[in-house]
């Protein structure tokens, strides 16, 4: 066996001297990495090995002979055990220095753009109880059904009934909702057997509309009782105006399957964003974060500064809430999306609000928009919200083809963000600035507004 600086079960001191992008601390044993959850630079503590492996180690605090001053008293150890609020143990101020720190970081090694302004994050007054949805596993825990959330790198259920981040209403919903399927004597499902009914509760509430949606993530389809599980569900939390049943009958670690059925009420939860009205289905995106979303849309909004003979494209669109938000201020908005069921609501939504000069395409956006440019469409803002991995380089292409006065780039991964304004630049785009909002405090996750301007032609 080799040998390394450490061996499992020893215990040591050690300083922790950085803080990885998932929020734990790093520590050097003769140059050999351990990482350590709940520990923050500056400190110096007692660990216990845990792991040890060919690169790098975990160990485990056992004991803090110093603690940083950026330390906060965290809510409870589960947080950080299952990953749901791996920075809680961080102030929220410096929470918000180290995603912009980040933010800078890839615009230097990835961009290579040292020179673009990354602007101080956008927080919010109250960092907690922000998250307007809750996808929560269900599996038996001592012989009953449980709720709660895995414990980091497993599948090991950890029984929560109060998760911090989450509207406490949603937090309120989950456990009556659980002691519901308790006395319906409903089987929770089993992984390992691929056996059992309930797999996940998804519980939706709308920020300003308090409406509530619920889904029942089933095994299979034959549900006993399922419409009076429903019906009672909304008797015992009578915000709820929706209940959905999706079947999900794979081995799978995707939450959701394709299948939805109506157990209770609508086919859609309604909420407000900016001032406008939105229809929500099971199957599509909606941020999490509904103040900060509005932010993040209204500073993408500002970096457009639009004009009325503006045409607009939002790509990776949703439900219409970005150009719907921004409609009257345009001659025209083109979006796309690839979830069809996001695309009936964006349609939907913009009847509802009364836009008549938005235009909605099912679709792959890099697919899309190369159809667009050859039908000739001439956006002079295109926006992207892509999802973590980024834009397809045909994209990119396409977009710079178009040749728009501006691009806003809404991104939720700052690694993918940087690669990408490095390609447009070497198409003709400059990157003029970056502004990181925090959509989701105590997590690690870094949300970002970018504007691109076109550089004339010289
Ligand atoms: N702008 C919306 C949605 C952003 S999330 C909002 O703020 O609410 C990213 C969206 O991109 C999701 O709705 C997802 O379904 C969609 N998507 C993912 N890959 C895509 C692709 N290749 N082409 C178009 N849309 C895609």
């Amino acid at each position: 066996m080799k040998d390394y600086p450490v061996k499992k079960n020893q215990r040591i001191i050690v300083s922790i001297i950085d803080l990885t992008h998932e929020g734990m601390g790093v520590a050097k044993v003769d140059g050999y990495p351990l990482f350590i959850e709940n520990s923050l630079p500056g400190e110096e503590v007692e660990v216990l090995v845990v792991k040890v492996g060919n690169k790098f180690g975990f160990a485990k605090v056992e004991k803090w002979l110093t603690e940083s001053p950026d330390r906060q008293p965290i809510e409870h150890i589960d947080l950080l055990r299952t990953g749901i609020a791996p920075l809680s143990h961080l102030s929220y101020e410096k929470q918000l220095e180290f995603k912009q720190e980040q933010v800078q970081n890839v615009m230097k090694k990835i961009a290579k753009m040292p020179e673009v302004p990354v602007y101080e994050t956008l927080g919010m007054d109250e960092p907690s109880g922000y998250r307007n949805k809750a996808q929560i596993p269900v599996r038996r825990v001592a012989g009953e059904l449980t709720t709660g959330f895995y414990r980091k790198n497993s599948h090991q259920i950890i029984p929560i009934e109060d998760f911090y981040i989450q509207d406490p209403d949603i937090d309120k919903a989950i456990v009556t909702i659980r002691n519901i399927l308790r006395r319906f004597d409903v089987r929770a499902y089993d992984e390992e057997s691929h056996k059992g009914m309930l797999r996940h509760i998804i519980v939706r509430r709308g920020h300003y509309t308090h409406e509530i949606m619920v889904i029942l993530v089933t095994r299979k389809e034959k549900f006993f009782k399922g419409e009076l599980i429903a019906e009672t569900i909304n008797k015992e939390i009578p915000e709820v105006v929706s209940v959905i049943q999706n079947i999900n009958e794979e081995k799978t670690n995707v939450i959701l399957g394709k299948e939805n059925r109506v157990l209770f009420g609508k086919d859609h939860m309604v909420d407000q964003l900016l001032g406008h009205t939105f229809r929500i289905s099971p199957q599509s995106f909606y941020q999490v974060n509904t103040p900060q979303a509005e932010v993040l849309y209204q500073t993408a909004i500002d970096f457009a500064d639009l004009k009325k003979s503006d045409v607009v494209i939002d790509a990776y669109s949703g439900i219409g809430t970005i150009g719907i938000s921004l409609a009257d201020k345009v001659k025209d908005v083109y979006g796309v999306e690839v979830t069809p069921e996001a695309i009936i609501d964006a349609q939907i939504n913009a009847e509802k609000n009364h836009v008549e000069n938005a235009h909605y395409q099912t679709g792959k956006a890099e697919v899309v928009m190369k159809k667009w440019h050859e039908r000739g469409i001439k956006p002079t803002v295109i926006i992207v919200d892509p999802p973590r991995k980024g834009l397809a380089e045909s994209f990119i292409q396409s977009a710079a083809e178009m040749s728009p006065e501006k691009v806003v780039y809404i991104s939720c991964n700052p690694a993918t963000l940087a690669r990408d304004v490095k390609l447009f630049q070497e198409l003709g785009y400059k990157t003029e600035k970056v502004q990181p909002v925090d959509l989701f405090p105590q997590s690690y996750h870094v949300e970002t507004v970018t504007l691109l301007t076109k550089i004339e032609n010289n």
